[in-house]
């Protein structure tokens, strides 16, 4: 917002008059708003993270980069990201790949700028050109020129529209840095003198933006006399002399920019921190308050602890899966299984019975999905056995429905959706179901019968109905959890040896 004459000249009105024409120029809603800018320095090609002997922590790498900005990024969409340039040379990446992965993770991390390192130019101005290419950002420098031409070799600032609020922000390097490079890597290329390059270029900018950024590969020394020289940067940012600063430093100049002076930071290097600085802009977009420090990449920003937590647990699962828990005497086959009773069906029908206390214990034939080998029986095995999240229902039911339901099973013998059964003994004759004992006693009909089901039979799902059922009670006990209990307790299982069924041929 353009900010009329007489209140840009404030300070020679009245106090009184002060407060009437903010009142009158300022719209009811206006709010503070916070621009965020993060930024790194002299990254030196830590793609990925290493472990700093003196933090004695595993720090840095782009992943944990990327996860940060994107957090700051949500909280908080007026976010600028910066770096301060020697984004190469530091890991054999560069040695192989020269800054092609670099600049493109910067560009995944959606930097939005970045000034020009000494070590940007280890392999000459031509592979920086060609790296360049791959930047999805502004490369920024304004004080590298071109001795044929005369101009200047990169973008000199940009000028970002932040969700309404504009942002000018230079690059600039330092006669230090310059010198740092080989001579004959910089050959056909001079520096002009940044401080003299600022001094014309940031009255423009001024003009231009709300705020002036001037990123810089200078060093402290240069850094913390630029504000001395430069009037109207609102931040400095820079780096090539590592420094840590965990706060930003306030050097007073007498600009008008709320702050009376310019703020200068460094982030240290080789992108251990992120240096985040986060200013309040009032409604003329003057700084009325700030707030810089440097956020260490750690682990706090690593997504491995996911998967080291799949390692860890994942790798103690299989050998708790594998747990012997008990031992098969017998092989407990699934054979034959809608025929009649078998033996795996038959000890799924006992365990039903012995864990809800019942009379009667009801399987269906169906749900008994493998057999148990003779030997060592495993927590894995039980999940083959029953891969169903089936719960138990305690129940019961008159000794004539009762009756029904083992009828209406050995009517299906040979076919499918039959019944195992324990406490319960019956005799096929032809088609006929007679003889049904419970517990050795003859079935009364008028009698209650305490029974135990999975909740799928109880359901009705194998077409039987238990809709006569009473005093049913959900245990929400899981069946497999059920089998896995009984036998743990009673290690050593057998194939049972009773007659179930007796079958009568009539012809
Ligand atoms: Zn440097």
């Amino acid at each position: 917002m353009k900010v009329p004459y007489f209140l840009s000249h404030a300070k020679t009105l009245s106090l009184g008059l002060m407060i009437f024409a903010l009142s009158w120029i300022l719209p009811a809603h206006a709010s503070p708003e916070t621009l965020t800018i993060l930024f790194t320095g002299d990254t030196h090609n830590r793609l990925e993270p290493f472990f700093h002997t003196e933090l004695e922590k595993s720090v840095s790498g782009v992943v944990r980069r990327a996860r940060y900005f994107e957090q700051v990024r949500q909280q908080n969409p007026r976010t600028l990201i910066l770096d301060a340039g020697d984004v190469f040379q530091g890991t054999p990446y560069y040695n192989f790949y020269l800054g092609e992965p670099d600049i493109k993770a910067m560009g995944l991390m959606r930097y939005d700028a970045m000034t020009v390192g000494n070590h940007e130019l280890d392999n000459g101005m031509l592979n920086l050109r060609t790296q360049v290419q791959f930047a999805q950002f502004p490369v920024l420098n304004a004080n590298i020129v071109d001795e044929k031409t005369g101009l200047l070799v990169f973008r000199p600032f940009h000028i970002f529209n932040v969700h309404g609020i504009r942002v000018a922000v230079l690059g600039l390097m330092s006669e230090h840095s310059w010198k740092a490079i080989a001579g004959e890597q910089k050959k056909g290329y001079t520096l002009k003198d940044p401080f003299e390059t600022a001094q014309e270029l940031v009255p423009q900018l001024r003009q231009q933006a709300d705020l002036v950024i001037s990123l810089h590969h200078m060093g402290i020394w240069d850094d913390e006399v630029f504000p001395q020289k430069v009037a109207d940067v609102d931040l400095v940012l820079g780096g090539h002399s590592h420094t840590l600063m965990p706060q930003a430093k306030l050097i007073k100049n007498n600009n008008q920019n709320g702050l009376g002076g310019t703020l200068v930071q460094h982030a240290y290097y080789q992108g251990v921190y992120v240096g985040r600085i986060d200013l309040t802009l009032d409604a003329r977009k003057k700084i009325s308050d700030y707030h810089s420090e440097l956020v260490l990449l750690d682990a706090r920003f690593d997504p491995e602890p996911l998967k080291e937590i799949l390692n860890t647990y994942g790798g103690k699962l299989k050998t708790d899966m594998d747990q012997v828990i008990g031992e098969a005497t017998d092989h407990l086959s699934v054979a034959n299984k809608f025929d009649g009773p078998f033996p795996m069906g038959s000890v799924m029908a006992d365990i039903l019975r012995e864990s809800q206390n019942t009379e009667v214990g009801i399987m269906n034939s169906g749900g008994v999905r493998s057999a148990i080998p003779r030997g060592p029986i495993t927590v894995r095995s039980i999940y083959e056995i029953m891969p169903f999240d089936n719960s138990v229902v305690r129940f019961k039911l008159e000794g004539e429905d009762l009756q029904e339901i083992v009828e209406a099973s050995a009517a299906r013998l040979g076919k499918s959706k039959t019944l195992q059964f324990s406490g319960l003994t019956f005799t096929v004759k032809g088609k006929k179901v007679t003889a049904i004992t419970i517990n050795g006693k003859a079935l009364d009909p008028d009698r209650m019968y305490t029974v135990a089901a999975p909740d799928y039979v109880f359901k009705g799902n194998e077409d039987i109905s238990f809709e006569e059922a009473e005093d049913a009670v959900m245990t929400g006990l899981l069946l497999r959890d059920v089998i896995i209990e009984y036998v743990r307790k009673h290690k050593q299982i057998d194939p049972p040896q009773d007659t179930r069924m007796l079958r009568i041929d009539t012809k």
